[in-house]
């Protein structure tokens, strides 16, 4: 069962909630995917079955086509925001970790040219790994932090938050003016360059700054 954990494995006072995505938020990623910057956040929600934790092995379906990695900050929500300011929505962060967007990249194409939304392709069961969240408090600068993911011990993805369109504070603003954010809920803030396949067997390596350092593996399933 998933539950919300701190970089330490305890387990976070916190309901389990929604998973909302932004896309297109690093120009490296919107170029490599040959699409534009919205001139709107692009959002879109994953269920709670879609969580799982990322210390686990990874679990992609083994019959669905190519499903890709996409490694995105994650951030958890401690207080309702709802039409909040920045500064409300700066001190209503639980936390930040990082998390995996996977996505049925075929699935996501055909879904696209027939115009219909990303759900099959996005929010299938365990599609939003997890890592456990940093405290707020811990993490002094938001707006410069690095992550990395490596699979087979070759750097895939690299980003820094510095180089997103939307900075963390004003996309969750942003959001909670479309819907309210819970308690317990996490937001997924946009994947860099780098997406690409993965594999039964492969290797995964995700680490954020200085915070931690997480292996794990891919099963197909
Ligand atoms: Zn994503």
């Amino acid at each position: 069962m998933y539950r919300h954990l701190d970089n330490l494995d305890l387990p976070i006072d916190l309901p389990i909630g929604k998973v909302v995505c932004v896309g297109r938020n690093y120009l490296d990623h919107v170029r490599e995917m040959n699409t534009k910057v919205s001139e709107q956040a692009l959002l879109f929600m994953k269920p709670t079955t879609a969580l799982c934790h990322l210390q686990q092995p990874i679990k992609i379906p083994a019959q669905r086509g190519q499903c890709h990695n996409e490694v995105e900050i994650a951030v958890l929500i401690k207080d309702r925001l709802c039409n909040a300011s920045e500064e409300t929505v700066s001190g209503g962060l639980w936390g930040i970790g990082m998390g995996l967007d996977l996505t049925l990249r075929d699935i996501q194409s055909t879904l696209k040219q027939q115009g219909h939304p990303w759900e099959r392709a996005k929010a299938f069961d365990a599609s939003c790994p997890v890592s456990g969240f940093v405290p707020a408090s811990q993490i002094p600068a938001l707006q410069a932090l690095s992550f990395t993911l490596s699979v087979n011990n070759e750097v895939r993805q690299q980003g820094n938050t510095k180089d997103m369109i939307r900075g963390i504070i004003s996309l969750i603003a942003e959001i909670s003016e479309s819907f309210t954010l819970e308690s317990g809920d996490i937001v997924m803030t946009g994947t860099p360059s780098g997406v690409a396949a993965l594999h039964h067997g492969d290797n995964v390596e995700a680490s954020l700054d200085g915070y931690f350092l997480i292996q794990t593996n891919v099963v197909a399933v």
